[in-house]
């Protein structure tokens, strides 16, 4: 008899800023309050999970769908990540974000359609259309190496046919605001999210359908097989599910799923107050914009107004990685990320800004050896769409809509399907914990060597 015992998970209870700036929508589903039966019982309310929810309401509509999230949705990475849908190769591994030819012009090709999903969920279910905002991204560098590296990228993007424009300092400033980078790479078809917003707006409508049920706080914390069911515990109560989706991105692995085959880490943000008016009439003439760094261990920086933020101006600010699991709401993780987010603001704001910061968060991200999500089917109805990447608006999304075609049979054999169903699974890590050590100090290192990029 298949038998899966969930071990509790940590949850970051860091104060999201993205989350803050809609606080009056932030309001929970209530716990699983009975035992219940459905077709599909989903685990996890993040982008994977409940792009699964809403594709399986196309492809199976008279089917009924329990959604549990351990936490709120909203205040999970899913709502808590910078919002760059990045639908061109993005190796983070990579110092100049290339990866292998063939596969990022499939990719690319396949990345292209989590954005139109998204879209597609915003129409369908008449959220804000601001939510997703198709103004592009930077990929700026501030040192001289950096340049080097705006330089190889832009020919790498060239090659696969991707739009893109080459920037250089005095056209940055322009587009910007501010004159701290040297050289960037403008591709135009990125899309910029609301993280929490999407999430959290999406999870409201798809719970407002007769055959949905969301529930939040609410854990799975054990899978037994039934002959011809799933009994889950979920929560205080059972839920039998003919169907299971697992969608918990890292937290698979307290399931004993991928044990040790995983990397966990944590990256962090910061949110300033609203600029006063003096200071947001100097952006008044610029869009909203987003940067992303050259040197893939830089700062990753937004500048927000409009719908998003209430009329008002702020600035995002986001870098270093960690590897481990650790709650950042914790002792005086958030005070040095904070102090580290301040150094990285006035660098490129000092002189013009100084308003603080109102938020500081943290949230997991988890990583896999070949750098892919995992969608498969683990056992025969027991289905998984895990293993962001670091990327998930993109990869989570695109996991929980092929594992939505994969789990109702629709037959779906597409390029999309063909791309992200695996059969194996993650390579284990040798050597741990001292791998995860070895692995901090690299990444502490490499931010060193980020220099003025971070
Ligand atoms: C600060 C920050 C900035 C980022 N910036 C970007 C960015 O700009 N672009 C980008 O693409 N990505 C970014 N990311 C990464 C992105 O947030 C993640 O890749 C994405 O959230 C993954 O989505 P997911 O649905 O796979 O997993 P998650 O968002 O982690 O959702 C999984 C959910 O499962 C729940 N869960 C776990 N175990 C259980 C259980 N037993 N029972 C019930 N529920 C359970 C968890 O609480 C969680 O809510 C960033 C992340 C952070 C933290």
């Amino acid at each position: 008899m298949l038998r899966y015992k969930s071990q509790p998970d940590w949850i970051d209870r860091s104060p999201n800023g993205w989350s803050g700036l809609i606080q009056s929508q932030m309001v929970a589903n209530p716990d699983l309050a009975e035992d219940r039966e459905a077709d599909y019982l989903i685990v996890g309310g993040g982008l994977a999970g409940l792009e699964a929810a809403a594709h399986l309401v196309e492809v199976d509509p008279s089917a009924s769908i329990v959604l549990c999230e351990s936490y709120i949705i909203g205040e999970n990475s899913a709502g808590k990540n910078s919002g760059f849908m990045i639908e061109l190769p993005h190796n983070l591994q990579a110092s100049n974000y290339a990866g292998q030819f063939e596969r990022d012009k499939r990719m690319t090709r396949i990345k292209k359609r989590a954005i139109e999903f998204i879209d597609a969920n915003i129409a369908a279910y008449g959220l804000r259309p601001g939510i997703l905002q198709r103004q592009g991204k930077f990929n700026a560098a501030a040192t001289a190496g950096s340049v080097r590296k705006v330089i190889e990228y832009t020919r790498y993007l060239e090659s696969l046919g991707e739009d893109c424009r080459i920037l250089n300092g005095g056209e940055i400033q322009s587009a910007l605001g501010i004159d701290f980078y040297q050289k960037a790479v403008y591709t135009p078809n990125t899309a910029l999210l609301q993280p929490a917003e999407y999430v959290r707006t999406l999870a409201n409508a798809l719970g407002r359908l007769d055959n949905i049920l969301i529930c939040e706080n609410t854990r799975l914390k054990a899978l037994v097989r039934d002959p011809d069911c799933f009994v889950a515990s979920v929560g205080d109560h059972f839920v039998k599910a003919r169907k299971i989706i697992l969608a918990n991105n890292g937290g698979i692995e307290k399931l004993g799923i991928f044990e040790g085959r995983l990397i966990h880490m944590m990256t962090y943000s910061s949110l300033t107050a609203p600029l006063d008016t003096e200071q947001s009439a100097h952006f008044d003439n610029y869009d909203d914009w987003g940067v992303i760094p050259a040197h893939p261990l830089g700062t990753t920086v937004r500048k927000l107004s409009g719908d998003t933020t209430g009329g008002q101006t702020r600035i995002l600010i986001r870098n270093t990685f960690k590897v481990g699991r650790k709650d950042s709401s914790r002792g005086r993780v958030l005070e040095r990320l904070r102090h580290r987010h301040r150094r990285s603001f006035e660098q490129r704001f000092g002189d013009r800004l100084d308003t603080p910061f109102e938020y500081t968060w943290g949230g997991q991200l988890c990583l896999t050896s070949n750098g892919s999500p995992i969608v498969k089917e683990l056992e025969r109805d027991l289905y998984m769409a895990v293993c962001c990447n670091g990327l998930g608006t993109i990869n989570s999304t695109l996991a929980g809509h092929c594992v939505a075609d994969l789990a109702s049979e629709t037959g779906r054999h597409d390029e999309l399907a063909e791309e992200l169903i695996c059969c194996g699974q993650p390579d284990d890590i040798d050597f741990r914990p001292i791998s995860d050590a070895i692995l901090n100090c690299k990444l502490m290192l490499g931010q060193h060597h980020a220099g003025r990029e971070l």
